[in-house]
């Protein structure tokens, strides 16, 4: 390269860059032309659709974060750090699972037991795992539930330890947490604007690219169409409903949240709960405990709380807490739902 004259090697370093920006201009293109870049893919039993106004490499990036997130939780995959917990009683789990299990189990104290992580032998016996899906007699309830107790789960350095008989599930907050991660993920690579679907959680990062809101249709508890939406900046809309998985036997309906202090699906008139808030996990763990509390207890529970707004859609209507008072609307040809907003006091 020594016979090169200076001019030569510049004209030589221009092409370069203007090879190198035909090909951003290629690669990047949603993000130049802030369109969005969207992936859809089955995870955690769930269709997920991820919507990203940025780099289109981001999308594989949040789809193995999911799946790494899977292989570590997922109660009937053999070689994840929770089966491998259930089995043995006791297992080293990772740091990341450690910090999910720590915010569980901080849900779980402050639902009052509301939500329980160690509900799983409860949702196993009435087949929600496999799908083989039977109605249990009450003697064995009774005694499945003698070995629920969030309480009792001990952690530390790296490993947890369950008392005999005990196993945890992670499908109440899994999916949020996940949220929350693959939103981490993207704000450290700049984005300014993306929107999660998974399951029908959703969640927000930032506004639309014009700075308007993001409109989450909240669904109707018969499980067809929507009732209404939230407009929200920058949160998590996230929904528990017993449409959203459930068997019939001899013409009784029965979902897949349970109540821990009966072992039963939980029948309290309470049709879904979505919850409104910053975080994932939190608005997941929320979501299930207020389903299970009923809508007195839950509507309770928020008054004492500052972190979240609430849809409570129970068999008297729909019920917004104050916060979500102009950030809730009622779609068109929904049917005749009444609408109630519930205050601080
Ligand atoms: P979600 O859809 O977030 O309300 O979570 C429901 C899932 O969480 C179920 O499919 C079970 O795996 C699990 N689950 C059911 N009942 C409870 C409960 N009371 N506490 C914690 N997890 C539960
Ligand atoms: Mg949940």
């Amino acid at each position: 390269m020594q016979w090169m004259t200076r001019w030569g090697r510049q004209v030589i370093e221009m092409r370069r860059l203007a090879i190198l920006c035909v090909a951003l201009l290629f690669l990047g293109g949603c993000e130049q032309r802030k369109e969005p870049c969207t992936a859809t893919f089955f995870a955690m039993d769930t269709v997920m659709e991820i919507t990203v106004y940025g780099d289109r490499s981001l999308l594989a990036q949040a789809e193995e974060i999911v799946g790494d997130m899977e292989r570590r939780l997922s109660v009937t995959d053999d070689g994840s750090e929770i089966a491998a917990l259930n089995r043995g009683g006791s297992g080293s789990i990772s740091g990341d699972t450690e910090e999910l299990l720590i915010q569980a189990l901080d849900l779980c104290e402050r639902s009052g037991g509301a939500l329980d992580i160690s509900i799983y032998p409860l949702v196993r016996a009435w087949g929600f795992t496999t799908g083989e899906y039977r109605v249990p007699k009450m003697e064995e309830l009774t005694r499945l539930l003698t070995v629920v107790d969030y309480r009792k789960v001990r952690l530390g350095k790296g490993e947890a330890v369950l008392p005999s008989g005990m196993e945890i599930d992670m499908g109440g907050v899994a999916k949020g947490w996940a949220g929350d991660q693959i939103l981490d993920a993207f704000r450290k690579n700049g984005v300014k604007s993306a929107l999660l679907n998974l399951g029908g959680n959703v969640q927000a990062l930032g506004a639309k690219p014009d700075g308007s809101p993001w409109r989450v249709a909240v669904r109707s508890p018969s499980g067809e169409g929507y009732v209404g939406a939230v407009e929200i900046i920058d949160k998590a809309v996230i929904t528990s409903g017993g449409y959203q998985r459930f068997f019939e036997k001899d013409g009784k309906a029965y979902h897949h949240i349970i109540d821990p202090a009966t072992g039963g699906p939980v029948d309290n008139g309470m049709l879904s709960v979505t919850v409104v808030g910053d975080k994932g996990v939190v608005c997941d763990g929320l979501s299930t405990a207020l389903f299970v509390m009923g809508q007195e207890r839950a509507v309770a529970f928020w008054r004492g709380c500052g972190d979240f707004e609430a849809v409570f859609i129970t068999e008297e209507g729909i019920f917004i807490t104050e916060g979500l008072k102009d950030a809730f609307v009622l779609l068109d040809g929904c049917g005749d739902w009444d609408v109630t907003v519930l205050y601080h006091d």
